[in-house]
C-alpha cells in the first residue's frame, strides 16, 4: 500500500487525519471537512479553491453551480464522470462567507493536498483558478497568463484553467477556453503532446 509520508500513512489514515483537523481557524466554522471525491487511483485530478456553502453541507467538492458546470464540461470534453477522476481543493474547510482562503490557511492545509497528489500520483493535474494554479506552480502570475499550455509537474503534467465560477461569470468565451484546456488534458492523458 502506498504511503504519503515515510512515517505516516495510507489514504485512509490521511483522510481520518484531515477529517479531524484543527490546524487553522477554518475548523471552527465548518460543518464538515471536504476532503475530496472520486477515485484515489485516477490518472486525472482536479484541484479547486475551497468549499462553498453547498460543499460544506454536502461534504463533497463542487456540488453547487460551479460543480454542475465542471461535471458537464468534463463529461463533454473527456467523457468522464467524477467517479473516474479525483477532485480536491486547496483548502478543505469553507472560508466564512466564501471569502478567499488566507495564506496561513492555505499553508496549514497544504500537506493534505500534497499528500493527496503524492498518493494519487496522477498523470495530469488540472488546476481550477488562481489559488490552485499559483500554489502548485509556485508563481504569483495570474490564470489568464498561465493557462493555454501545460507544465511539467511531478511525474506528469499540470494544465491550468479557469475556476468554473469564473466561467459562469465570464460567459461563452471563458467556457470555450476552459474546454480547450480540458482537451489539452485529454491529449496528455492519451500520451500525446499538448
Ligand atoms: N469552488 C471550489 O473551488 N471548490 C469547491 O469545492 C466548490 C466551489
Amino acid at each position: 500500500m502506498r504511503r504519503y509520508h515515510a512515517a505516516v500513512g495510507t489514504w485512509a489514515e490521511l483522510r481520518t487525519e484531515a477529517l479531524a483537523c484543527t490546524r487553522c481557524a477554518l475548523a471552527a466554522g465548518r460543518t464538515q471537512v471536504v476532503f475530496g471525491v472520486g477515485d484515489p487511483a485516477a490518472d486525472l485530478m482536479f484541484v479547486g479553491e475551497g468549499p462553498g456553502r453547498e460543499e460544506d453541507l454536502a461534504g463533497e467538492p463542487f456540488v453547487g453551480r460551479s460543480g454542475k458546470l465542471l461535471d458537464k464540461l468534463v463529461h463533454q470534453e473527456l467523457g468522464l464522470d467524477r467517479s473516474r477522476c479525483y477532485i480536491a481543493n486547496v483548502v478543505k474547510c469553507r472560508p466564512p462567507g466564501n471569502r478567499d482562503p488566507l495564506p496561513d490557511e492555505i499553508a496549514a492545509c497544504r500537506p493534505y493536498l500534497e499528500a493527496q497528489i503524492e498518493l494519487i500520483d496522477p498523470a495530469v493535474v488540472v488546476t481550477l483558478g488562481n489559488f490552485a494554479t499559483r500554489l502548485l506552480l509556485d508563481t504569483a502570475e495570474g490564470i489568464r497568463r498561465l493557462r493555454g499550455r501545460s507544465y511539467p509537474f511531478r511525474s506528469g503534467h499540470l494544465v491550468p484553467t479557469y475556476h468554473p465560477a469564473a466561467a459562469l461569470r465570464g460567459g461563452a468565451e471563458v467556457v470555450a477556453e476552459m474546454r480547450a484546456d480540458l482537451v489539452r488534458a485529454k491529449r496528455l492523458l492519451a500520451g500525446a503532446p499538448a
